[in-house]
């Protein structure tokens, strides 16, 4: 089963090795011009960094390509967060050498987490692969390239304290023209026990509040309507202008980004629940494009458990930042990630993460079985004690849960009607649109005239299932 659902954010199963590709630079036919294939893997972070990746690559003359088989060059944009992330990479790399083997001078390359966790000894188990590049140093690329073309290996897995790419104008992959992906910040100095990514995605730094509303006001002149600002914990976001010293807070450039325009949704992710302030609350309050929506990872709901885990919060603390989005934003929807089986978890922890999801009234979560990651604290300190076929059972319990939770939230919107931003055609019909309601809910209706992708439409809501909302489009 797909733990997650079908449900979209910050993970979206759906996409998983999808290969990333423009049409924009289909017309370019030359001799000198090499072809690169993108696959992306993980959570949204990576999705957007394989943007910047297409930018860097297409400043040194390689241009996207979906074709695997015309690709002067193979990248897959990985992720290290659960073991079977790592697993579903080494299985790909299989059939990825065969390609290599009937063209030898294909060159491949693993990026991301899993190219900064196992660094050189990528290179020494997979064989086939010349370029092994850390989320730090995507610039580096065209010289490693040219090392690989000279029949060297290329690897670079420098962690930086500076990096965020901040001049660079992402290549819009896979782009619906609607909405888009803005990274604020990178890396995480949180260290959950549990989590990879401090690791892998080295200290966090905060972009340059100025260029992150260049790139938002750049979308919206070229017909954007949705900017998601994204970043491991975006509510700790923080630049202090260098010659002013003015402070920027998270509050402040999401006020920002919202005043660029009111047609201009605005959306966020991840946020930590020890970062959020009133502050980020009243803000989204202010503006109607903030959209009503966050995705506040409890990962448990015992306090025991969170201690363990080091998320710096417990279950009391928690309950009262939903209180306060309940009482700020009251019309916020809330989302979570959640961890079954974490170490010395026990029937108690477990029920207590049973209750809050009932509490939270979750509109969607992630779920998932706790995989030790080497070299995290968990690993370190604690036991992995919980059989495989409990954490599965609890796995189990959880998702049928957030599913009957969520049939009944959707229930309740039915006889409402919504401001929806149509994203494109609905997976199951071209004569239905698709799109999300500011609380983040997909919205399928049938097509009017007038309407096109990109339009907001009032949709009134005749039906739901745990997933979707239905309906039909309402003119004045
Ligand atoms: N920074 C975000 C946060 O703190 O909410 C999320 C980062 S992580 C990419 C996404 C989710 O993966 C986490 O919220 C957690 O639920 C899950 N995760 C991370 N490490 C895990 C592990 N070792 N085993 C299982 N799930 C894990
Ligand atoms: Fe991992 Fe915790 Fe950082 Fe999220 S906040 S990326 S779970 S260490």
């Amino acid at each position: 089963m797909n733990p997650t659902g079908t449900l979209t954010k910050t993970i979206d199963e759906t996409r998983q090795g999808e290969p990333f590709y423009s049409t924009d630079y289909e017309s370019i036919v030359s001799e000198d011009i090499k072809r690169f294939y993108i696959e992306s893997y993980g959570c949204q972070m990576n999705f957007s960094d394989s943007e910047i990746v297409a930018a860097i690559l297409t400043d040194c003359s390689y241009f996207p390509t979906k074709d695997i088989e015309n690709a002067n060059l193979i990248l897959l944009n990985t992720c290290s967060i659960r073991e079977k992330a790592e697993d579903t990479i080494r299985q790909r790399l299989k059939t990825i050498n065969k390609v290599k083997a009937r063209r030898p001078d294909t060159m491949i390359g693993i990026l991301g987490c899993m190219a900064e966790r196992l660094k050189q000894s990528l290179l020494d188990e997979e064989k086939l692969v010349d370029l092994v590049v850390g989320p730090d140093a995507y610039r580096d690329l065209p010289r490693l390239i040219n090392r690989v073309e000279d029949g060297d290996k290329g690897i670079n897995v420098h962690l930086s304290r500076e990096e965020t790419y901040a001049d660079i104008s992402p290549i819009r992959l896979e782009s619906n023209g609607v909405t888009a992906f803005i990274s604020i910040m990178r890396g995480c100095d949180n260290m959950c026990s549990f989590c990879v990514v401090p690791f892998t995605r080295g200290r966090e730094r905060s972009r340059d509040p100025f260029t992150i509303i260049a790139e938002a006001k750049h979308l919206f002149e070229k017909g954007y309507k949705e900017v998601t600002l994204l970043g491991q914990n975006v509510d700790s976001y923080k630049w202090n202008h260098p010659d002013t010293n003015e402070h920027y807070s998270f509050a402040n450039l999401l006020e920002l980004v919202a005043l660029i325009h009111p047609d201009l949704r605005v959306r966020f992710s991840t946020s930590h629940p020890k970062d959020m302030t009133d502050e980020v609350l009243h803000t989204m309050a202010r503006y109607e494009n903030i959209c009503n929506y966050i995705h506040l990872p409890v990962q448990s709901g015992s306090s025991r458990i969170l201690s363990m885990m080091n998320r710096t919060y417990d279950r009391e603390w928690y309950k009262n930042r939903i209180l306060a989005i309940r009482s700020i934003v009251p019309d916020c929807t809330i989302s979570s990630d959640i961890i079954s089986g974490f170490c010395t978890e026990t029937d108690e922890d477990h029920q207590e993460t049973l209750s809050m999801i009932r509490w939270a009234d979750y509109s969607m979560s992630y779920m998932f079985m706790y995989s030790e990651r080497p070299g995290t604290l968990a690993a370190r300190k604690y036991e992995d004690d919980i059989p495989e076929e409990i954490k599965k059972t609890r796995l189990s319990e959880i998702i049928a849960l957030q599913n009957a939770i969520s049939k009944a939230h959707n229930a309740k919107d039915i006889g409402k009607t919504f401001k929806v931003l149509i994203e494109g055609d609905s997976r199951k019909s071209e004569n239905e649109f698709k799109g999300r309601n500011s609380q983040n809910k997909m919205v399928v209706f049938s097509k009017e005239a007038d309407f096109k992708p990109g339009d907001y439409a009032d949709v009134y809501i005749e039906s739901s299932t745990s997933a979707t909302l239905k309906g039909h489009i309402v003119t004045s």
